[in-house]
């Protein structure tokens, strides 16, 4: 079986929106073992749809078309199908009452426009919607079936794995497990030599590298007749990264390094404070983006100005005039005020110059100084800093730093605690 997908709408065709739709179901299509033999993306166009559709399936068995399901004028997908299959719209009473009890559930008043959501050409069915209001459609064309699903991407995502995964899982009889190893603090080139003949080309389980954001990112598609068969080899291969690359790893699939903190840290009973100079509050952004964040993180402070690093957290005016605001004894100093006026265990301080203007011979663009404040045994705390010059404009300088920083509390925190 070959797929063929299409997405569909003006704001795809006028480089608005990415078509990130086609690229997450050509991810799921692989991982059933069904190759796409091509996406298109057309404008909201009843004929360039209609058109799109009876190419998709003259040439391929499976095509999923998204977007243009909506309730307005320019919601034509509906058309399009019943164009390409030659069968006239006809509402369908079931789909109108799902659509009509999605309003009553979510308390809200139907318009009559969302009446045209109930139309479906004649022979097709429709697919309920758990998410939103647009019904799916599945509609034969010769040989080929077609699928339709809503654009919005959480609705269109739920209504691929509830209606078609399991389907397409039954009658391929392959079974493919997929693992996304997450590791940050070496580049891509140093981890392929150390994951060596494991990315050999052809091999089952397949393995290999991405970098995004300074993540890098180590997928294994494990590939077998019977899950149990797939799910033990997949074991074996991520077991053998495990302990190739060891530390470098901080998690699987959606893991951020600020969960692998979080979660080092509620193990311990720790908790944690933040000041933040040049990323501008973003650690305690993506610690705050994690439920349940407050059993771990106490709090932090954005001291962007010499003069509130000196009131907020008490850092001697001295030595900002002395070192500079970016420096060792600085970020320090930061630290320790996170630290004690925080009332934290363990305290994380950045400071640097992100960019574009700012550099100088000495401190160039990039330059960051991060300072880890842990519990010492038994005496004071101890302090740690570093000296980074990250690459990159204003916005990687400051991603990579907060990466940076929570790479070094976690790896503080696995080798025992204090530096
Ligand atoms: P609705 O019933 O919610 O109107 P729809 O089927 O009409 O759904 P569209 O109006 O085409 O969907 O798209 C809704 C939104 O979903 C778009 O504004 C866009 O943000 C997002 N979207 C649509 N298609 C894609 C796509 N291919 N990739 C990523 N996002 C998409």
């Amino acid at each position: 079986m070959h797929a063929f997908i299409i997405g569909i709408g003006d704001e795809l065709t006028l480089g608005q929106t990415v078509d990130t739709n086609s690229s997450w179901l050509s991810e799921q299509l692989m991982a059933l073992g069904i190759p796409v033999l091509a996406h298109l993306v057309v404008p909201d166009d009843r004929a360039a749809t209609a058109a799109a559709i009876r190419q998709a399936a003259a040439a391929a068995e499976l095509t999923i078309v998204t977007g243009g399901l909506g309730p307005t004028q320019d919601d034509l997908t509906r058309d399009a199908l019943a164009d390409a299959a030659g069968a006239p719209l006809e509402e369908r009473p079931d789909a109108l009452a799902a659509v009509a009890a999605w309003f009553k559930h979510h308390q809200r008043t139907m318009s009559a426009s969302n009446r045209v959501q109930a139309l479906c050409p004649r022979g097709s069915d429709w697919l309920d919607n758990d998410c939103g209001t647009a019904p799916g459609l599945r509609v034969r064309i010769g040989q080929a079936t077609v699928y339709a699903f809503p654009g919005v991407p959480r609705e269109m995502k739920s209504m691929f794995l509830r209606h078609l995964a399991p389907t397409l899982a039954a009658q391929s009889g392959r079974v493919i497990l997929t693992r996304t190893i997450r590791t940050f603090g070496e580049g891509e080139s140093q981890l392929g030599e150390r994951l060596g003949e494991l990315m050999r080309r052809g091999g089952n389980p397949v393995v290999g590298t991405t970098v995004s954001l300074g993540v890098v990112s180590v997928r294994v598609r494990s590939e077998a007749s019977t899950l149990a068969e797939a799910e033990a080899a997949l074991q074996a291969t991520v077991a053998e990264i495990q302990t190739r690359l060891g530390e470098l790893i901080y998690g699987a699939d959606d893991d951020t390094l600020a969960r692998a903190v979080g979660r080092l840290l509620k193990e311990r009973g720790m908790t944690l404070a933040t000041a933040e100079s040049c990323t501008g509050g973003g650690v305690a952004a993506q610690i705050t983006d994690i439920p349940g964040a407050s059993a771990w993180f106490r709090g932090g402070w954005v001291v962007y100005s010499n003069a509130l690093k000196t009131s907020a957290l008490g850092v001697p005016t001295e030595l900002i005039a002395k070192d500079g605001s970016v420096s060792e004894s600085v970020a320090r100093a930061m630290a320790a005020g996170a630290l004690a006026r925080g009332g934290a265990d363990c305290a994380l301080a950045l400071t640097g110059i992100a960019g574009p203007d700012g550099g100088t011979v000495d401190k160039p663009v990039g330059t960051v100084w991060i300072a880890l404040a842990m519990p010492g045994a038994g005496g004071p705390p101890v302090i740690t800093a570093q000296r980074v010059l990250f690459p990159g404009d204003r916005a990687a300088v400051r991603d990579r730093a907060g990466k940076t920083a929570l790479n070094m509390l976690r790896q503080a925190l696995l080798r025992g605690g204090g530096a």
